[in-house]
This record gives C-alpha cells, structure tokens and sequence, in this order.
C-alpha cells in the first residue's frame, strides 16, 4: 500500500517552512513596511502592470485560478515551478535519502531525472526501454523495485524518442509500487491520447508533470507544472524557495492562458507539419528508420549521424545528436519547425549526398 508518510523523508516531515512576509499577511492594505523593498518603485520602464519592486504571490493564486479551469482540477492540485525541472529536483529532496534511495529511469529518457539524482546523491537504477519499440520494459522494472526504490520516472511522450507508452504498462507499474510514479507529459499537447490528469484524484501514488516551455511557447519564462495530491502538493509548496516563480513570468503566464486558442492552432500546424515531415525524411536515401512520434520533435536513424550534423550545422541548422545515447546510435533528435523553417531544412537535405 502507498503510504506517503512511509516515502516522505524525516527531515521534511519536520521541516517548518519559511513564512514569507507576503504568507502571514492576507488582509487588503495600503502600505507595505513588512518585507524590506524598495517602496519608491523600480528603476526601469516596464510596460506590464506588475509592481516589480515587490516580492511575488508565492503561491501564484491567480495564474492557478485560471489553470485549475483549464486543467479541470483544484488548486490544491497544482504546484508550479522554476520549470518542470525544478518540480523534479523537488521530488528528490522530499523524497529520496542521499547515499540511501534509489530511483527507476528507463533510457534512452529524458537527461534530467538522472542529472537531479546525481546532483541530490542518489542511486539511478536504469532499466533500458525495449529495443526499436521504446516501450517500458514492465517485468525488468518491477524486478528492479527494492525498498529503497522512492520514485520511478516515465516519460510520455517520451523525448528523445517521441513515442507514447502503453498505458496497460503505467497502470502496472502504478498498481505495483509503494513508491511514487512520475509521469512526465512535457509533449502531451502533440500526442494522440490524453493526459492521466483524470487519474490523478484516484491515485494518490501519481505525479503528473507538464510544462510551459514546449506547446505554450514560454520556455523563456521558465514555468513548469505538477499535478499530484493534495498532500503531495503540500510538501512541495513547503520545499521550495518561497518566491519561485517571478511577478512578470506570473503576469505574463496569466494572459498568455488567454490565448489557448492560438495555441492549439499551433499544436495542429505543428503535428501535421510533423506528419508530412515524417513522410519526407521516408524518401532520403541515407535516412534509415523514422520513428513515429507524439511529441514536437521526431527521432530519425540516419546512415552516418555525425557526418548529417555537421553537414547541417554548416548550413546554419542545429538538431540535436542523440547518436550516443543508448538505444539511438546514429540517431538525431529534430524539432518541428514552422512551415518555412521545415522547407529549408528539407531542401538541404535532399542536397546531402547528391549535392
Ligand atoms: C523540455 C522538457 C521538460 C521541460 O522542462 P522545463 O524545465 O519545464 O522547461 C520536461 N520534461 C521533458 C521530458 C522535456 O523534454
């Protein structure tokens, strides 16, 4: 049985969180001597309508006022952070014992899961995704589960490989594990199926992770989100610094929520431009497997990985190499462009080779 008060570490369970000036005042008021800022103002032009001389809600009530709408859950569900990554350092440090814990990831994944185990001095368990499917490996990972075992990370769609995992999978793992399961839907808006949110209220063992930076077209503002339990949510509230999240990014978050409209148009052009792509890296005759995809982004298996990125990076294109990472040899990642982005990377590579 998941227990959270058997996986949530001594440390935090006794941690009495900083009370910000801003937490222990609710009342409406008009002059603010409590938090030491500067009460004359900011000394730039601002055009947005944020005091930017005073800390942040450190709760961001009003940006999660607008994403429990859109998310169709309370906010006691929502936390958001310095991006998602901040989310899953988070999870580590009130979760996992240095030198003690260990975490399940299944490469070829995402790089952070692993950079934020090593960061927080805890053990990677890897059970490598099934060859050429990418499916989860079901029966290795709950081989691979001891007591120690605190989070096991899925990501889905998964980056680099672009594929969605079976879902007959995740409620295996799920229903198999006193730990907490990460889902990490940072593509979810590019894929075929639906986001676990509806899961979220009848599991109390699930993490769900989105993000700003890929669909929403924020990746500058660094804003990530996490959808767990109300308990859950609790502790990472207590966790992290107390204002993560900055006054413009939450002002700029808030409007930007707006023009959900925009974005899904986005999100079509962007997966049918996918589709067609897909189609015509079919036609190169140095491009090997095209693997199918549910992200924004599509992994290609190509005859000399290397060679085709430098070739590209002279012609002022940058994919990504994923050519020695496990389970992708000769393997480059590339992002869905717009329309005339995709048209000349196209056209230059139908000159390899033959140019
Ligand atoms: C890009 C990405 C993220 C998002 O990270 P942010 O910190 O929110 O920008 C999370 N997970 C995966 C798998 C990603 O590819």
């Amino acid at each position: 049985m998941f227990q959270l008060n058997n996986i949530l570490r001594e440390n935090i369970k006794k941690l009495v969180p900083y009370s910000s000036a801003r937490d222990e005042y609710k009342g409406k008021v008009g002059i603010f001597l409590d938090a030491n800022e500067n009460s004359f103002g900011f000394p730039v032009s601002y055009d947005g309508t944020s005091n930017l001389n005073r800390y942040p809600d450190p709760l961001q009530l009003s940006v999660k006022e607008k994403l429990s709408k859109i998310k169709g859950l309370p906010i006691e569900n929502i936390f958001l952070g310095n991006g998602s990554d901040e989310a899953i350092d988070i999870l580590f440090r009130a979760f996992c014992n240095p030198g003690k814990d260990n975490i399940i990831v299944c490469p070829p994944t995402y790089g952070m899961y692993e950079v934020s185990a090593n960061i927080n001095d805890v053990e990677v368990v890897k059970v490598p995704l099934i060859e050429e499917t990418f499916q989860l490996d079901e029966a290795s990972i709950l081989k691979s589960i001891n007591a120690n075992t605190k989070l096991i990370f899925i990501c889905c769609p998964n980056n680099p490989t672009g594929n969605g995992v079976a879902w007959n999978t995740i409620k295996k793992v799920r229903d198999n594990f006193n730990g907490i399961v990460v889902i990490d839907e940072a593509y979810i808006n590019f894929a075929s199926y639906r986001s676990l949110i509806p899961e979220l209220l009848n599991y109390p063992n699930l993490v769900i992770l989105q993000t700003l930076s890929k669909a929403w077209g924020l990746a500058g503002l660094r804003v990530g989100m996490a959808f767990a339990s109300e308990p859950i949510i609790a502790i990472f509230n207590k966790i992290k610094p107390p204002y993560n999240i900055n006054v413009v990014s939450q002002e700029l978050v808030l409007k930007a929520l707006d023009n959900m409209k925009q974005v899904n148009d986005w999100i079509e052009t962007i997966v049918e431009e996918r589709e067609k792509f897909g189609l015509e890296l079919n036609q190169l005759s140095f491009v090997k497997k095209v693997y199918k995809s549910e992200a924004n982004f599509i992994l290609v298996k190509v005859e000399d990985a290397s060679a085709l990125y430098y070739y590209l990076a002279q012609n002022q294109i940058v994919v990504r190499d994923r050519s020695k990472v496990v389970l992708c040899d000769d393997c480059l990642r590339i992002t869905i462009g717009t329309k005339e982005e995709n048209r000349q990377l196209i056209s230059i590579l139908k000159k390899y080779k033959n140019g």
